[in-house]
C-alpha cells in the first residue's frame, strides 16, 4: 500500500523562491513559511491555531474566504457557538502573547453570538497564589464585533493590521490600567480624606 502525499513545488510571491506546498499541511499557497512569519506573524500564528482545532482548510479560509454565514463553512462543526469561541480565543491568545503576556498570564473570555455582536475580553491574570484573586485581574482588552466582520474577503495585510491593533491596545493597557484592587484602594482613601 502506498500512501498518497500531495506535495507540489510552489513559488513564494515575496522572495520568489520555490517551497514545498503540502495540500494537507501548508497554510499559504503563495507564501513560504519564512516570509509568512516575517510579513504576517500574527495572522500566520492565528491560522496555525485554527489549523490545530479546525483543520487545514479552515486555516486557509478564515478571514480571507468570502462566506454568507458568520464563519467559513470549513470552520463550522456541530457547535456554532463553540466555533465562534474557537476563532476569538485563537485571536486572543495570539495577540496577548505577542503583547508580552504568555498563556499562563492571560485569560480570553468570549461571549459568542451568531446573529449579533460577540463580546470578548482578555484579562491579565495575577500570578497563581492558591487563592481566588479574580478581582485583581486586569482587563487589557475589551472589544465587540459581529463574527462575520472578521471574515470574508480581507487581504492578509488587513488581517495583520487588525490583529496588530488589538496587540497594541493590550501593550498600552498593561502599562496604564490599574488593578481593580488598586482602584478600590484609591476610592477608599479618597473617601477618607474627604471625611477628615
Ligand atoms: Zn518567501
Amino acid at each position: 500500500m502506498t500512501e498518497e502525499i500531495s506535495i507540489q513545488r510552489h513559488k513564494c510571491r515575496v522572495c520568489g523562491t520555490a517551497f514545498d506546498f503540502n495540500e494537507d499541511e501548508t497554510i499559504y499557497e503563495d507564501l513560504c513559511s519564512r516570509c509568512a512569519e516575517r510579513k504576517f506573524p500574527l495572522a500566520f500564528a492565528v491560522r496555525k491555531r485554527i489549523q490545530e482545532s479546525c483543520g487545514i482548510v479552515a486555516a486557509r479560509e478564515v478571514f480571507t474566504e468570502k462566506h454568507d454565514g458568520c464563519l467559513p463553512n470549513s470552520m463550522i462543526g456541530e457547535d456554532l457557538m463553540g466555533d465562534i469561541m474557537t476563532l476569538f480565543k485563537a485571536i486572543g491568545h495570539v495577540v496577548a502573547e505577542a503583547a508580552g503576556l504568555p498563556e499562563e498570564q492571560h485569560t480570553v473570555i468570549v461571549e459568542p453570538s451568531y446573529e449579533d455582536t460577540t463580546w470578548w475580553m482578555i484579562t491579565k491574570d495575577p500570578p497563581k497564589t492558591g487563592l481566588p484573586r479574580a478581582a485583581e485581574s486586569q482587563i487589557v482588552l475589551f472589544d465587540y464585533t459581529k463574527a462575520w466582520h472578521l471574515g470574508g474577503n480581507l487581504a492578509e495585510d488587513q488581517v495583520e493590521e487588525m490583529l496588530e491593533g488589538w496587540k497594541e491596545t493590550i501593550v498600552k493597557s498593561t502599562r496604564d490600567v490599574r488593578l481593580v484592587e488598586d482602584a478600590v484602594q484609591l476610592l477608599k482613601s479618597a473617601k477618607l480624606s474627604l471625611l477628615s
